[in-house]
């Protein structure tokens, strides 16, 4: 079943076509990777799917919902969570708390609007440290559960920013770049970690990424942009192998 359709996406910006009628499909319960070489339109891909931009034509749904034109927080409360290519947490604050600032969304969009009281609302914050808790464990960060953020190791902090947009129980969890800036090894246990979410989560999965490695690993398909336009799209063994892509990679 399809759960994501992105039909004819074009983005302009003064003077320049940043994608140009890219279209794709995500299956449900995939993981999708968007891949492409520096200023191919990947990040402009996913500010258009999570509302931050809004595309000059074209369409993108999440099931029978259009996505355009609906404001960032609107798409988040139907169940779209990202992650950005550069760190946003709150680094005075701790683990925990970044973990809760993505509970509070959900509580905003969910909970609270369907009337929550007051003498419910302690209880209710101590289900979702509860679940904080759990979401910690599963990335590994149980022991730093009380440390601010901006102490982590880099390496730590990539895995809160996926620790927070899995805290939103999301049903599409779009991840801009998971891996970049990392060494070998937390590169590995990262792709453990987007792997086990979406097997035992039973999340859909799209996945900004350059590291064509790291991508042939990781995903069921894969779509290649090179300036803003779609050059391919298949399995990873179909992709790797497609001439434009060793073109765009290899600069032949
Ligand atoms: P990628 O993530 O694949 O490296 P981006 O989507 O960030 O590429 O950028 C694609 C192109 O769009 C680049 O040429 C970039 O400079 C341009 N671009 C992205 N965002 C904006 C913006 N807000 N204003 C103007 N140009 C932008
Ligand atoms: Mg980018």
């Amino acid at each position: 079943m399809t759960l994501l359709e992105v039909t004819d996406v074009t983005v302009k910006f003064a003077g320049l076509t940043a994608l140009d009628k890219v279209g794709f499909t995500v299956e449900d319960g995939s993981v999708h990777a968007i891949l492409g070489p520096n200023g191919a339109g990947k990040s402009t891909c996913f500010n258009v799917l999570s509302g931050v931009y809004r595309a000059t034509s074209g369409s993108v749904r999440l099931g029978r919902r259009e996505l355009v034109g609906l404001a960032p927080h609107r798409i988040a409360a139907l169940g779209v969570a990202r992650t950005f290519q550069n760190i946003a947490l709150a680094g005075r604050l701790t683990v925990a708390d970044n973990l809760m600032l993505g509970r509070q969304r959900l509580m905003k969009a969910g909970f609270l609007s369907a009337g929550l009281r007051l003498p419910q609302a302690r209880r209710e914050e101590a289900e979702h440290r509860r679940r904080v808790a759990e979401i910690a464990e599963f990335i590994g960060l149980e022991d730093h559960l009380h440390s601010p953020v901006g102490v982590l190791p880099y390496g730590l902090r990539k895995r809160v920013e996926l620790g927070r947009a899995l805290a939103m129980e999301p049903r599409l969890l779009l991840l801009d770049e998971p891996v970049a800036g990392m060494n070998g090894g937390e590169r590995r246990e990262m792709a453990a970690l987007i792997r086990a979410a979406q097997r035992g989560l039973g999340l859909t999965v799209v996945i900004v990424e350059h590291d064509i490695g790291l991508v042939m690993n990781l995903a069921d398909r894969v779509t290649v942009l090179d300036f803003g336009r779609l050059i391919a799209t298949g399995t990873p063994a179909e992709v790797q192998r497609d001439p434009e892509v060793i073109r765009a990679y290899l600069g032949a």
